[in-house]
């Protein structure tokens, strides 16, 4: 074939699908800048401050007039381009349908990447708390310091868990009250943790009821509508500390660990005592994971040392994981396998959870 030829059939085909083409160039651009973000973290670092900020805290401005979660508009946005894409091909042959649901999956796909890492995605590339803060150096306990620390931990669960009323679970607007209370704790903050005062991410309640607890998470940050949900069904005590959680994806914060740390720190420097006991208890069930292979009569110990109101938050929590169980059977979790397989050896202190590491690190030097 001529390269003539090649061209003006390549400029037939740009000229009936400009939209794809366009989404596909995009999708090259960000591959490019990906390749670059991720191979030099100041790229990265230009990325943060020219583009997520600004584009977050418009996105943020806009949405804040209402209330729905952005995912509805999201799911409807989809919904009606997916009407108009099965009217469009409504009549056609099977070989242009063909191609056009072909180009309409990959450009749907391109797009959501394409917007993916440009709303947050290439907060990938930036360095860690880890990194910048600890220097990737964190404390180690011996056995018996951690066996300390759990005890503190406990005592400190069950002091709070008693200055704690708890509030009415079904009272809407609890998750938007802890974000704002959050967005307004981030100046108490170390200003070297590089929380951005200029983001204001949103929190909000996420239906169907218990659908997030069946797919093994308890909330999510959406970078489409720069806010964040929490299951509507998840349990109080659970509520403030998963919020603080996704909080912090939304200032950019990509590794879950470093999420927690964030988090417990948000919670604890809060002054609400819901939220203070909701992340010691985080805090301690982490704990009891990195706990498990200690002697069975010490871990036995700490949790006989919670007290009856925790214990009877616990057991809510399990009724909930009940009610919803997940689509997949999965492996126990950890936590739960630590207090029913108390038959083990104790095997010391091999590594800790990196959220626990950080705290412990925080405590000790910060
Ligand atoms: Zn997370």
């Amino acid at each position: 074939m001529k390269t003539s030829k090649i061209g003006s059939l390549v400029q037939k085909f740009i000229r009936k699908h400009l939209l794809f083409c366009f989404i596909l160039l995009a999708g090259l651009i960000t591959l490019v800048f990906g390749l670059l973000i991720f191979n030099d973290v100041t790229w990265a670092h230009w990325y943060y401050n020219r583009f997520f900020i600004p584009v977050n805290t418009t996105m943020q401005s806009v949405l804040q007039f209402s209330e729905t979660p952005f995912y509805m508009v999201v799911l409807v946005i989809c919904f009606v381009l997916l009407i108009g894409q099965i009217m469009s091909v409504a009549g056609e042959g099977w070989r242009r349908g063909l191609v056009s649901w072909g180009l309409f999956l990959l450009s749907s796909l391109v797009l959501i990447v394409v917007l993916f890492y440009w709303l947050w995605g290439f907060n990938y590339g930036r360095s860690t708390i880890g990194e910048f803060y600890f220097q990737d150096e964190y404390v180690t306990l011996d056995t018996m310091d951690f066996k300390d620390r759990w005890k503190l931990q406990t005592n400190r669960v069950n002091l709070l868990r008693s200055k704690v009323v708890m509030p009415d679970s079904t009272e809407k607007r609890l998750t938007q009250q802890y974000a704002i209370r959050y967005r307004e704790t981030i100046p108490k903050l170390d200003g070297s943790l590089g929380l951005d005062k200029r983001l204001q991410p949103q929190c909000k309640e996420f239906v169907p009821a218990g659908l997030l607890l069946r797919l093994n998470t308890a909330g999510f940050y959406f970078p489409f509508g720069s806010e964040s949900y929490v299951d509507k069904a998840l349990h109080v005590s659970q509520k403030p500390f998963v919020i603080a959680h996704e909080l912090a994806h939304g200032y950019g914060i990509t590794d879950e660990g470093e999420a927690n740390f964030i988090g417990y720190l948000l919670s604890q420097a809060s002054a609400d005592p819901l939220a203070q006991y909701s992340s010691a208890m985080a805090l301690w069930l982490y704990m009891a994971s990195d706990g498990r292979h200690l002697s069975p009569s010490f871990t036995q110990s700490m949790w006989d040392g919670l007290s009856p109101a925790v214990w009877d938050d616990l057991q809510d929590r399990q009724a909930l994981n009940e009610r919803y169980p997940e689509f997949m059977p999965r492996m126990r979790d950890a936590v739960y396998d630590s207090y029913l397989s108390l038959n083990k050896v104790e095997g010391g202190m091999k590594s800790y959870n990196r959220f626990v590491k950080m705290v412990l690190t925080y405590e000790e030097n910060f």
